[in-house]
């Protein structure tokens, strides 16, 4: 195979390009991997809280989780590469009127083998302090915690190197064409081309615009999200990923300090830089009443920073065949979750391409179709 020829062309090296590429790899395959940036990890990758969780609301998600998430926790001793796999858990706080919805997530939680325990609000007051009024309860995923994704997408990269997957750095993909049955992927470097019958887009919050390239429509698009860093605090305990569902105000330990914010889902499409101090602001304003001690809280602007959720129509991914067309399967529209279901979302397109369809988890509810059909659960534990 020549150079510029590939089983497979992945187009992105975030966390999930990286996954793929090593899947795909193990399965035999030859694969290309592109990716405008001079490194691995430096798209919405580099920029997330890092979180990992199995606290969702529907089957597919948990499902998702249920085999990702050990595949973390066992990374370091079954490919000797350590990934900051740290199970701080995720405590969700829980109003009176979402508690017995809360409750039948967490029995599916549980029937599908999830460790989640369900507290009191005042025991739940171990791991954080925090208002209990108007709290019914809490529940604490024990699996849950953080990776650290430059870590992870790292290594990624050297154990698909090793089975000979082809990471071009700096090569932005400028130009997709049909070429007999496969597809000829043009760079902005010289006039270099790389053809392969296989084209995966991995490329995040770029997604939608990436697929436009070779006229197909991918309902995914940019949201900057924002994440805020305080400076350090006293409380020597290291807080869980704490989510508030009765305001959405999130926040964990980040060493001696906090990291915190609030997703800010209502806002239009677009690559919006910076970090917006109204949006700051409005943070704290909301998450003080839950949390009375940010009234003390310090603020690290500058160590604060944003990145982009790559947005579907229902914040859950689209992993799957694209129907408009032979030879391309997408990866993205991950939201805030791409973290966490890298791991299964690259065992999924090996299988696909491999096997003719994803086999071991059943990944059916990420399909396309699914926009049309409606016939698919909505994940409501969105953050
Ligand atoms: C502030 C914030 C907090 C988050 N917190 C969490 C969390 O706690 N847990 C969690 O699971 N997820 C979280 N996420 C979401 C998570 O970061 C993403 O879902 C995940 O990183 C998506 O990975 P990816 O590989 O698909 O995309 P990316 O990491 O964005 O990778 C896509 C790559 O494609 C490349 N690319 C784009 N266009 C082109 C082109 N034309 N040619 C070549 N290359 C191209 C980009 O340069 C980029 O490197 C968070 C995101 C943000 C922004």
């Amino acid at each position: 195979m020549s150079d510029r020829t590939a089983d497979v062309v992945i187009i992105g090296a975030g966390i999930v390009g990286a996954s793929c590429a090593w899947h795909l790899a193990k399965r035999g395959l030859s694969v290309v991997v592109l990716e405008r940036e001079r490194a691995p990890a430096m798209g919405s990758t580099g920029k997330s809280a890092a979180g990992v969780r199995v606290q969702f609301t529907t089957e597919a998600n948990i499902r998702l989780s249920m085999y990702s998430l050990p595949f973390y926790r066992t990374f370091a001793e079954r490919f000797g590469h350590d990934i900051g796999y740290k199970d701080i858990g995720y405590l969700l706080l829980v109003p009176h009127d979402k508690w017995d919805r809360h409750l039948e997530s967490v029995a599916l939680q549980h029937r599908l083998g999830a460790p989640v325990e369900v507290l009191d609000p005042v025991s739940a007051q171990d791991f954080i302090p925090f208002d209990t009024e108007g709290i019914a309860g809490a529940t604490y995923g024990a699996w849950d915690g953080v990776i650290d994704p430059h870590m992870v997408t790292h290594a990624w990269v050297a154990m698909g190197k090793e089975l000979g997957v082809r990471y071009r750095f700096g090569t932005h993909v400028t130009s997709i064409d049909r070429e007999g049955g496969g597809w000829r992927v043009g760079t902005g470097v010289g006039s270099e081309m790389t053809s392969a019958p296989i084209v995966v887009n991995a490329a995040g919050a770029w997604s939608g615009g990436v697929a436009a390239r070779a006229g197909l429509d991918v309902p995914v698009g940019p949201k900057r999200i924002q994440i805020f860093l305080s400076a350090p605090i006293s409380d020597p305990r290291t807080y869980p990923l704490t989510i508030d569902l009765a305001t959405g105000v999130y926040l964990r330990s980040e060493g001696e300090r906090v990291l915190f914010g609030l997703d800010n889902l209502q806002q239009e499409f677009g690559f919006t830089e910076g970090v917006d101090e109204t949006w700051l602001e409005h943070v704290l304003l909301t998450g003080v009443g839950r949390f009375p001690w940010w009234d003390d809280l310090g603020i690290d602007l500058k160590g604060s920073w944003w990145g982009y959720y790559g947005v579907s129509p229902d914040h859950s991914p689209i992993i799957g065949a694209n129907p408009a067309t032979e030879g391309w399967i997408d990866a993205c529209g991950f939201s805030g979750h791409g973290i966490m279901h890298a791991p299964v979302t690259g065992l999924a397109v090996s299988e696909m391409v491999a096997d003719g369809g994803a086999h071991t988890v059943d990944v059916s509810g990420f399909r396309h179709a699914r926009f049309d059909s409606g016939d698919v659960a909505v994940e409501t534990n969105i953050f």
